[in-house]
């Protein structure tokens, strides 16, 4: 593989275009790489036609697009086959389809197994799963620096455990999931393992088949993609033994009054027509992701993040959330600052083009375990360099000044 080393803002035009921009906000929406908007632009403007029902040249070309679109994701993902992939329109929409199709194979009284860090888009569709089928719903507890407590885990899984979804990493404090132990814990008692790979996917390549894990859901706006689109991916026999979730065109065998017969995975999960210039653009990202040096951009972020930490500890009243300094974590770092409300201070921060987003970040389990309503975030991407962190430290010098 030809690994290059850490690209540069230029390679992203809204950075390029913004070079007064100090973009710390990827940990909601990674900025999209120039080859992704470029392979978008072409497809839209070459290709675009519906896909898996027109015979004209151009709709065959579409269908080439978004064939190949899919073998990106899975080589991306290291997956079994092509068709274990399944184009959603992104993370939430992932984990929704998992809640529904498996959720459907469940009954009252068997249990699924979650975490207090989980981003709302992996809790509240368990929730619904409880309410509509009676299952039981457990939490895995978190640590105070905001880590699942996996101390916990043995009398909270047993035989009656049918699915363990977890976050791979979590939105507020970084911190990174044991996926291993998990695996191991469901495997004894025959449970399937979900990975919301949402804020994993940004930090490199994943591979499935070595996690271990059933199902693992991504979105394309996350990893320098456009947005609308997303990925899950599941076990071919797993698959392959699910009902649909959402039903409509493409995803029959056949349709008769009296009764409908589903198509083979993935075409049964893709009802109607899929995102398809956004699945090729996310493609052009990921294919862009499989030619980085991820090692040297790990220690670059990470580095980073630390200079980001030690500048923060220097801030009396500010409390740091998350794992402890030293420990390995997504370059993500959560803070609050007693008697300053997060959406203040990052008004302030973006008179000084600093992007940053305040609020409770669709985890409010987890911030209500760390015993905070809201939260200030910084997270860090492979575009960032040391003078954007130097400028939020002196922007927070700033924004204490105005604010108190
Ligand atoms: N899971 C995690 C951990 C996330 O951070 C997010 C988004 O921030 C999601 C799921 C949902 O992603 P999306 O809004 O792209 O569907």
């Amino acid at each position: 593989m030809n690994s290059k080393a850490a690209p540069l803002r230029d390679e992203f035009p809204l950075l390029a275009a913004a070079p007064e921009l100090r973009y710390l906000d990827s940990a909601a929406t990674a900025q999209i790489h120039r080859s992704a908007l470029d392979a978008v632009v072409r497809h839209e403007t070459t290709r675009r036609a519906n896909v898996l029902r027109g015979t004209y040249r151009l709709a065959e070309a579409a269908d080439i697009a978004y064939a190949q679109a899919r073998q990106t994701a899975a080589r991306f993902l290291n997956a079994g086959s092509t068709d274990e992939i399944i184009f959603t329109s992104g993370a939430t929409a992932s984990l929704n389809l998992v809640a529904h199709a498996f959720g459907n194979t469940l009954k009252a009284g068997d249990r699924v197994l979650i975490s207090l860090a989980e981003h709302h888009s992996n809790f509240v569709p368990w929730q619904m799963l409880r309410e509509r089928t009676g299952i039981e719903l457990n939490f895995i507890p978190v640590t105070s620096g905001g880590e699942l407590d996996l101390v916990a885990l043995p009398r909270l899984i047993d035989a009656r455990t049918r699915l363990v979804a977890v976050t791979q990493c979590s939105n507020v404090t970084g911190a990174w999931t044991d996926v291993a132990a998990i695996v191991a814990a469901a495997r004894e008692v025959g449970a399937r393992v979900l990975l919301d790979g949402a804020q994993g996917v940004q930090h490199g390549p994943q591979d499935v088949q070595a996690l271990g894990v059933d199902f693992y859901a991504f979105s394309g706006h996350k990893c320098f993609g456009p947005g609308g689109v997303g990925v899950l991916w599941g076990r071919g026999e797993l698959l392959a033994k699910l009902p649909p979730f959402l039903t409509g065109g493409g995803m029959i065998a056949s349709v008769t009054p009296q009764a409908t017969t589903w198509a083979l995975p993935p075409q049964r999960f893709e009802a109607g027509t899929p995102p398809i210039a956004q699945a090729v653009g996310l493609a052009a990202a990921l294919d862009w992701m499989m030619t980085l040096d991820w090692q040297q951009i790990h220690a670059r972020e990470s580095r980073l993040c630390e200079l980001l930490i030690e500048g923060l500890q220097r801030i009396p009243t500010l409390r740091l959330l998350g794992p402890a300094p030293s420990a390995a974590r997504a370059p993500i770092v959560s803070f609050e600052i007693s008697g300053l409300h997060p959406h203040d201070i990052c008004q302030v921060l973006d008179a000084h083009q600093l992007a940053l987003r305040g609020g409770h970040h669709c985890a409010q389990p987890l911030l209500a375990a760390l015993g905070v309503e809201a939260c200030t975030r910084a997270s860090i991407a492979l575009y960032n360099d040391e003078s954007d962190v130097l400028a939020l430290l002196d922007g927070l010098t700033f924004a204490l000044k105005e604010l108190r």
